[in-house]
């Protein structure tokens, strides 16, 4: 039996996510709501905002559509999975009271502490002048060193988080979410947690609430300098195996922290269905969470499902019936893939738009290549940049230098005025290769 798909959002991750449905059996149309130029290609776009709720149930009760995928958080945690279920939709998706281990900072690490999973040392504050008092008699002196994050507790475009060097810094911070309010209704609480050290990476699972099945770790790039500088945006490339967890560690963190979320979520009577996506830091007394995200991750998952070969609408499905124990596991292609996402001058500041955008084409045509699009627009014709983050130019390789190289030779094809791109996506890969 084959249905229609109708995937939500318009990011590269959703055009990943639409290009991997599209070639799947059961899989007659994909849609995409709202979608971007990339997906008014591989799929169709529906002129529907994520926040539209009856709009979207409306159009896949019309259209045939046997699942439902939403793609980022804020959808998720405003119910949207909770209202199309309710309609008699099949939805992948955690449910909104299950998204809260995105969408407070404050409930996840509530959760983390008492399920003994490790983490940074945090503390949380309804009030600023607390958290302000807190820092004070901490540290002294408004030189002083510190060794704090300051967190925004709700979502804030992943702008919440302030790494802190000094003193004045983390008042600085506080003062930013708590009085300035400027990342809004995310700062009615705060949290202070211990700064970390060690190489991030993220792990991500795929879980009915019972069954786990893991994903090949990936490594994402926040700064947008090379070298890991300059301010941080919402991911610049990525790659995916990344060396830098071994076996043994991705053991651990199974068994040590992807289980026991998904027991203690449970527990608290918020079974967990969906992408179970782990930031983690490896510091020199193992890997701490970070972060829990609900969704996959953009742009780690455009490599992700480039390597994957299992039918994802039946993993899909599977997870929505709670059967995901009787697929044979997930199978990925054995060589790496990488993604380079090239941006709009400015970004992660203010931009132009509506540059039209040249050669897409020609790099597509490239031997395992695949560009996929976030923020772009058809305007008269043209594909236009109409975001921060414009493409995500991902390739494959039988190694990582192999397909760094081929999504580098992709990239220099596709030109438009101001974009760029880091140039040093994966390469540490390579550095961690070569210290073992
Ligand atoms: P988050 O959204 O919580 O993952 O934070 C965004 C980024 O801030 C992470 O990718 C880290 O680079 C950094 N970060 C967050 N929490 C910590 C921490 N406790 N120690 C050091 N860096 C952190």
């Amino acid at each position: 039996m084959s249905y229609n798909v109708l995937i939500v959002g318009s990011g590269g991750r959703e055009h990943a996510i639409a290009w991997k449905l599209a070639q799947s059996s059961h899989v007659r149309e994909v849609f995409v709501a709202p979608g971007n130029a990339g997906t008014g290609v591989d799929a169709t776009n529906v002129d529907l905002a994520q926040d539209d709720h009856a709009g979207l149930i409306q159009f896949a009760k019309n259209n045939d559509v046997g699942l439902v995928v939403v793609g980022p958080e804020a959808p998720l945690v405003a119910g949207l999975v909770d209202d199309m279920q309710a309609a008699g939709l099949r939805v992948f998706g955690p449910s909104k009271v299950a998204a809260e281990l995105e969408g407070s900072k404050v409930f996840c690490k509530n959760l983390l502490r008492s399920a003994d999973i490790p983490t940074a040392d945090y503390q949380t504050f309804r009030s600023p002048d607390d958290a302000m008092r807190y820092i004070k008699d901490r540290f002294t002196e408004p030189s002083d060193p510190v060794n704090v994050v300051v967190k925004a507790d709700g979502l804030a475009a992943g702008k919440g988080v302030i790494v802190c060097e000094n003193r004045s810094q983390a008042l600085d911070a506080i003062d930013r979410i708590g009085a300035r309010k400027e990342f809004g209704a995310a700062g009615k609480e705060i949290i202070i947690e211990e700064r970390l050290t060690g190489p991030e990476v993220s792990v991500l699972a795929i879980t009915d609430g019972e069954t786990i099945l893991t994903l090949p770790a990936a490594q994402d790039h926040k700064p947008a300098g090379d070298g890991d500088t300059g301010p941080n945006t919402g991911g610049m490339g990525a790659y995916c195996p990344a060396p830098v967890l071994d076996e043994e560690t991705l053991a651990r963190v199974e068994s040590g922290i992807l289980v026991p979320v998904v027991h203690a979520m449970k527990r608290s009577r918020r079974p967990f269905k969906g992408v179970l996506y782990a930031g983690l830091m490896l510091t020199p007394a193992g890997p701490k969470v970070l972060e829990f995200n609900v969704r996959l991750g953009d742009p780690e998952c455009q490599p992700l499902l480039m390597r994957l070969k299992t039918d994802l609408a039946e993993v899909m499905q599977a997870t929505i019936d709670g059967r995901l124990g009787e697929l044979d596991g997930l199978e990925f292609d054995e060589r790496p893939s990488i993604c380079v996402v090239m941006a709009s001058e400015g970004y992660p500041g203010e931009y132009e738009k509506g540059h039209p955008i040249k050669g897409i084409a020609d790099a597509d045509a490239m031997e395992n290549v695949k560009v996929f699009h976030a923020g772009t627009k058809m305007v008269d014709g043209n594909v236009v940049n109409a975001g921060g983050r414009v493409l995500g130019v991902t390739a494959m390789g039988d190694t990582i230098s192999a397909a760094k190289l081929q999504a580098y030779k992709a990239v220099a094809k596709i030109r438009w005025q101001g974009a760029w791109c880091r140039k040093d996506i994966s390469d540490k890969a390579l550095v961690s290769v070569s210290a073992t």
